[in-house]
């Protein structure tokens, strides 16, 4: 399993000289197995993601799964700008999302309807598959892919990906407090291999002015990560006001208390 970050910032895009070594882009991370592609969330990182299957694929002919955890725009705002989608019928795309408050057909009608954006959906011309997904498990070809709700405004799905290579944790955007929601988050991430955790604040900011704005820190990352057993975190969904070097001073506090955490760095790898 070879997995790939293409955007690591939460809530708005921040490709400031000062943010360049962990980058700008929103929230995108992509996970392959053998030949298979999955790919979590549809933020501007989609874009870069999108440029790259297109000089890699040359004209031949595509598919990936791709999962959304919620419409928020940090998670969708690269669909317009994903270039395999206007390619042609023969690029295939299943979208997975939960239907519960919209759904990825009107996300991508509306965010490309006037006057928001001059190409309307009929140019994408790949061919779309959706599927509505709610808590559970469900088989995906030969993996078990397990959701779980979240605690944000609106609701955020979190993903578990267990594979013959290892176990995967995509859970982003979810705020600690909730008995409920901090539960699905332990059981989400039991003894996985790579847990990617929201850390957007710091734990002080938390405090001080971001209660019930639906996001974590890397306090509670580093508590869910021992409690749950995962064996190696990735800090992600950065703040936009957070540049490299208060990144790296996350980092630096966070390993004292557990060895194995790292924060999600565009074009970062980890391989399983
Ligand atoms: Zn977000
Ligand atoms: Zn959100």
């Amino acid at each position: 399993m070879r997995i790939k970050f293409w955007g690591v910032r939460g809530s708005t895009p921040a490709p400031q000289p000062e943010n360049m070594r962990y980058g700008g882009n929103t929230s995108c991370v992509e996970v392959r197995i053998g030949e298979k592609i999955y790919i979590f969330d549809c933020g501007t990182g989609f874009r870069v993601l999108g440029n790259h299957l297109r000089r890699e694929f040359n004209g031949k002919p595509m598919f990936a799964h791709v999962f959304v955890s919620h419409f928020h725009w940090d998670h969708i705002q690269g669909m317009p700008f994903f270039a395999p989608l206007y390619d042609g019928p023969d690029n295939r795309f299943a979208f997975h999302s939960s239907n519960r408050t919209s759904t990825i057909q009107r996300v991508m009608q509306e965010q490309m309807a006037p006057p928001y954006f001059p190409v309307g959906l009929r140019d994408m011309k790949a061919r779309r598959d959706f599927y509505n997904l709610d808590e559970g498990r469900i088989q995906i070809d030969d993996l078990t892919l397990e959701t779980k709700w979240l605690n944000h405004p609106q609701g955020c799905l979190g993903f578990r990906l267990e594979t013959k290579e290892g176990i995967f944790v995509y859970a982003t955007d979810n705020e600690p407090g909730s008995p409920v929601f901090d539960a699905n988050v332990r059981k989400l991430a039991e003894g996985a291999d790579v847990l990617i955790y929201d850390a957007q604040y710091l734990p002080e900011e938390y405090e001080a002015r971001r209660r019930g704005w639906g996001h974590s820190h890397w306090r509670e990352a580093i508590k869910v990560v021992m409690e749950s057993g995962a064996k190696e975190l990735v800090l992600y969904h950065h703040d936009p006001e957070h540049d490299d070097a208060c990144i790296d001073g996350v980092v630096q506090e966070a390993r004292n208390h557990f060895a194995r955490v790292r924060a999600a760095a565009e074009g970062m790898e980890i391989v399983l």
